[in-house]
């Protein structure tokens, strides 16, 4: 493999628009302007709402048969 010498930029997937961001020590996003942090977790609290209601509809729907 050839040697480039470029270092891959860290980028960071925006909850809030859901474009990748280029860090670059930055911790909002520069094109919505969202809290990183704030909407990563807040995009973890609602994928863990949306499993426990699928769990609670899955007991539901075990319980019909
Ligand atoms: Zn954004």
């Amino acid at each position: 493999m050839a040697e480039t010498g470029r270092i891959p930029v860290p980028l960071r997937l925006c909850r809030g628009c859901r474009r990748f961001v280029n860090l670059d020590g930055r911790e909002d996003c520069v094109f919505c302007g969202a809290d990183l942090a704030a909407a990563e977790a807040e995009h973890e609290a609602n994928l863990a709402e949306m499993r426990r209601a699928a769990d609670a509809l899955r007991e539901a729907l075990a319980g019909l048969r």
